[in-house]
């Protein structure tokens, strides 16, 4: 329900100029992985499950293959990785991570 994802904070990018609009706001945070469709069923390893903030330049680089989601909040963004890609399956982009800052972990 498209509706309710948006009030929870949660976006999954359907086009790339959509993806593209919010790194330009550069607001929030952007998750890029490979989803399972059906849970417990094909996995990708947490190395490519990652998330960044959104002005993170790595983003640049992402495939047109991956899922994209952006969320409003990190809070968000754990909760909801952890229920659909699995609690161990996805972490945080190494260059992103040097920028957590004690007020963003606060948030969690
Ligand atoms: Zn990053």
């Amino acid at each position: 329900m498209p509706i309710q994802q948006e009030q929870a904070g949660v976006h999954v990018f359907e086009t790339l100029d959509d993806f593209a609009e919010a790194r330009v706001e550069a607001v929030g945070f952007i998750f890029h992985g490979t989803v399972p469709v059906v849970k417990g069923k094909g996995q990708g390893s947490a190395a490519n499950n990652l998330l960044h903030f959104a002005r993170c330049p790595r983003l640049e680089k992402i495939s047109d293959q991956e899922t994209k989601i952006w969320f409003r909040s990190v809070r968000v963004a754990h909760k909801h990785l952890d229920e659909t890609v699995g609690a161990k399956r996805w972490k945080w982009c190494k260059f992103c991570e040097r920028e957590i800052t004690q007020r963003v972990l606060d948030e969690i």
